[in-house]
């Protein structure tokens, strides 16, 4: 089998794994209990912050841990509107663009229902946003601008930096990272940023574990409450054992993001090149740099195709690839494409393949034969060539 499919989740790293496997046998105690045992623990997981902080060049109090990046991405924007409003007693406004992940975007919509002002961004046929569609967004009850720093269906960077610039002279905007598609693969600079979602299992580590960095000036209310634990605003037992891997994950991203990238890149030619020669395929994602190297999306936009069709006829050469992000995946037509494109068939048979230092390039060339194979059959099936 050929798994294609790493920005939906990866496999734990080797050092990740032995890190959690010590730590679940060893250190079970409840690090907020007051005993010998819950302070070791305790330990471990202020060691473990203190690490992060070290390598995102934050500080320790600005990490709260999570569930993951549904969460973080939740507790940004939930809990920013929700402390400015009660302290305020206004109308907030926000700014995101149309491809946030769901559970950035999701938010969004929740907000508007409730009588928050929202201004979704368009994008380009690349998929990226334009910094100054968020300098012509803003309002005087601005609050939080969200951005993704790589989209996790086609892989567009987005101009993060820029928007930092276009924000940097108004404090009272907030401006939230979901970093979760570009850690690790692409260099991030958090100074500018001042809230920002990690989530473990896409770079190497567990599930169900993820952060979020905010800056100590910035008020959260919590989506929880029940404990003290994570500076007040994220209670619960903490996972010592997730927490440690995820540590581990975090710190063997960064060591080998050069490396890893140089290869991804390597790749992603040589899967764009052949793509690009099978006649009526759209690609839809744009090269290296402007796409991270580990996500190419495509579209056979030709009646009666669908996404489901072709990961299905691709499940039998033993190859698995996604269409949307594995939260969206009931969904018919992908929301990203439609933003990009406005073409209901590019949107409705999109297919995202996501690679790893793992994959080998002699498995890129058994994939493009399989998707030239593929779109040889449907065409057959549905007699395009007749039509
Ligand atoms: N944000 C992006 C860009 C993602 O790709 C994902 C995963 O699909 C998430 C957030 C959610 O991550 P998690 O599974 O940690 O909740």
């Amino acid at each position: 089998p050929l798994y294609l499919d790493y920005c939906a989740s990866t496999p734990l790293h080797p050092r990740v794994f032995q890190t959690m496997l010590d730590s679940a046998r060893h250190c079970y105690a409840n690090p907020s209990s007051v005993h010998d045992m819950g302070f070791k623990a305790r330990l471990r997981v202020e060691e473990s912050r203190e690490k992060i902080a070290r390598l995102l060049q934050v500080q320790p109090a600005e990490i709260i841990f999570t569930s993951g990046a549904t969460e973080s991405n939740n507790l940004a924007i939930l809990g920013v509107i929700r402390a400015w409003m009660k302290k305020t007693g206004r109308t907030p406004h926000l700014i995101m663009s149309e491809i946030e992940h769901s559970s950035v975007y999701q938010c969004g919509k929740q907000l508007v229902e409730q009588g928050a002002e929202v201004s979704f961004l368009p994008v380009n046929r690349n998929g990226t946003v334009d910094p100054t569609s968020v300098k012509d967004a803003l309002q005087a009850n601005t609050v939080l601008v969200s951005v993704m720093h790589v989209n996790n269906e086609t892989g567009a960077v987005q101009p993060i930096g820029e928007i930092a610039e276009v924000l940097r002279s108004m404090p009272d905007v907030l401006f939230h990272v979901d970093g979760v598609q570009g850690f690790g693969k692409i260099p991030v600079e958090l100074e500018p940023i001042d809230l920002y979602t990690l989530s473990g299992h896409k770079i190497g580590g567990p599930k169900g574990i993820g952060l979020l960095v905010a800056k100590e000036y910035i008020e959260l209310e919590p989506l929880m409450y029940g404990g003290e634990q994570e500076q007040g605003v994220r209670p619960g037992t903490t996972n010592v054992p997730a927490v440690l891997g995820l540590t581990e994950a975090i710190a063997t991203a960064l060591e080998e993001r050069e490396e890893k990238a140089a290869y991804l890149t390597l790749l992603h030619k040589s899967a764009y090149s052949g793509l690009a020669a099978i006649p009526e395929l759209v690609i839809n994602s744009p090269e290296p740099p402007d796409s991270s190297p580990h996500i190419i999306n495509f579209s056979y936009p030709k009646k009666g195709v669908t996404s489901a069709m072709m990961i299905s006829m691709l499940g039998k050469r033993g190859i698995m690839v996604s269409s949307q992000s594995a939260c969206s995946s009931k969904a018919k037509q992908s929301r990203v494409l439609m933003a990009m494109t406005q073409d209901e068939a590019i949107s409705s048979s999109s297919i995202r393949l996501s690679f790893h230092e793992d994959v080998k390039l002699a498995d890129v060339e058994y994939l493009v034969a399989s998707i030239e194979q593929t779109v040889g059959e449907l065409k057959v099936k549905n007699k395009f060539d007749l039509l």
